[in-house]
């Protein structure tokens, strides 16, 4: 990589230089290159990434990559979730359908975050991203800023970091993302799926902790069972062993294809930005997986900063995308734990009463039918741009 580069930026490298090819980072530099802007991506991963992490893509993320002309692509690689049955200590509660939902994708999208990241790097391609390259600082300057990598500086407009929820960047600008962690601990694992669920999500409310299931392309399925406490080593089993006494569902532990344990947290960022750095995805924000919402919050942090990069002063427009974004992930953020909090209520007189709101919110009418819009993030502020004030997007003096 060359340190200073002649570009249709002008003065600087690049108009735009991102801090992590993850997701979000990946899908922002796409919308970008649509829009002619010269970038890009600095990601310090060389392998692609080992766990499928988020699997769950909503309408209003395949809304937005349909923009990329790329929703036929990742609907053809990923399965099709319509119905997700949620059982309690005494059988079936009732079913979350996203069957009549108010969208033209009528299903949550299962493809696991390393074909999301694979599908986005080849559309971005080669040229654009380096690889095995860490960022260790960022400055900035009346009219640019520049990003240090190895014995490498590299000048632009603006800086994104897209570097996750342990932000460098954030921390170097000072930005402060006070978070709390929640006393809640999962493990989960990939299994052959011989379960013949096909394509249903499963949910299991128990006395003794919840056992999430998820059906995968390729004939797989993930297995997710709350935990006492954190195991760092889980014993070998032990995804089987609790899904089997929760549930009696057996899922041989001879089909486990990985494992990975999390604690979840929750944070929001005090301020999106800073001058000329910007924070978009897990860096701005974290919340429980438990909901699947992480990567989609992200990727509609990624479409409104996309559009607000290629106005002419994009520094005006800073402000909305800080009050918008920081709002709709606020509400994420919320319902994330709302749905872990009921889901993770142990003993028997607690889970009777999960079981009766459950029945509740699943089985009455009105309730039960704006159940798959709520799921499917239909119902978060701001989920696209279409749904932003236009006003908003006006830039006001500074
Ligand atoms: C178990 C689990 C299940 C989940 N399920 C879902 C789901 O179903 N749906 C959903 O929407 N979300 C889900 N999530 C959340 C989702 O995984 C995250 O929200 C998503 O990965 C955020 O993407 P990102 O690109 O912002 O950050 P990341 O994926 O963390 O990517 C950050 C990138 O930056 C790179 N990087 C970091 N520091 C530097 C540096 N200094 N220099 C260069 N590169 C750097 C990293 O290598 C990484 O590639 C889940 C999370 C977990 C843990």
């Amino acid at each position: 990589m060359k340190s200073s580069i002649e570009s249709p930026a002008g003065s600087t490298d690049y108009d735009v230089i991102i801090v992590g090819g993850g997701p979000v980072g990946l899908l922002l530099a796409c919308l970008l290159r649509q829009q002619g802007l010269h970038l890009r991506v600095l990601e310090r991963r060389v392998e692609p990434i080992a766990h499928s992490a988020a699997i769950g893509i909503t309408p209003p993320s395949l809304q937005i990559l349909d923009k990329l002309g790329l929703a036929a692509e990742f609907i053809a690689s990923g399965l099709k979730v319509r119905d997700c049955f949620v059982d309690g200590q005494r059988g079936r509660l009732g079913c979350v359908s996203f069957r009549e939902i108010p969208d033209a994708h009528r299903f949550i999208l299962s493809l696991p975050q390393v074909s999301t990241i694979a599908i986005l790097q080849k559309h971005l391609g080669q040229d654009h991203i380096e690889l095995g390259c860490e960022v260790s600082d960022v400055r900035q300057f009346a009219d640019h800023c520049s990003v240090q990598t190895g014995e490498c500086t590299l000048t632009s407009r603006f800086v994104i970091a897209c570097d996750g929820s342990r932000s460098r960047v954030r921390e170097l600008i000072g930005i402060r993302a006070p978070s709390h962690v929640y006393g809640c601990h999962f493990v989960m694992g990939d299994f052959v799926d011989r379960t013949g669920f096909g394509d249903e999500a499963h949910l299991y409310f128990t006395a003794t902790g919840s056992v999430e299931s998820f059906p995968l392309p390729g004939g797989q399925r993930r297995w997710v069972v709350q935990t006492e406490t954190r195991l760092d080593h889980p014993p070998p089993g032990l995804v089987s062993e609790l899904t089997r006494e929760r549930t009696g569902i057996v899922v041989p532990a001879s089909d486990q294809i990985n494992e990975s344990v999390f604690t979840p947290r929750k944070f929001n960022s005090d301020c999106y930005y800073k001058g000329r750095i910007i924070l978009c995805g897990d860096a701005a924000h974290g919340m429980s997986p438990i909901g699947g919402q992480g990567m989609n919050t992200g990727f509609a942090d990624a479409e409104f900063l996309a559009a607000i990069l290629c106005h002419a002063d994009p520094l005006k427009l800073l402000p909305a995308y800080n009050r918008f974004r920081r709002k709709a992930a606020k509400t994420a953020i919320f319902r994330a734990e709302w749905g872990m909090w009921l889901g993770t209520w142990r003993g028997r007189m607690r889970s009777r009463v999960r079981d009766v709101i459950l029945k509740f919110l699943l089985c009455q009418g009105p309730v039960a039918r704006h159940m798959g819009s709520f799921y499917a993030m239909l119902t978060i502020p701001f989920n696209t741009l279409k749904r932003v004030p236009a006003a908003s997007l006006k830039p006001r003096p500074l």
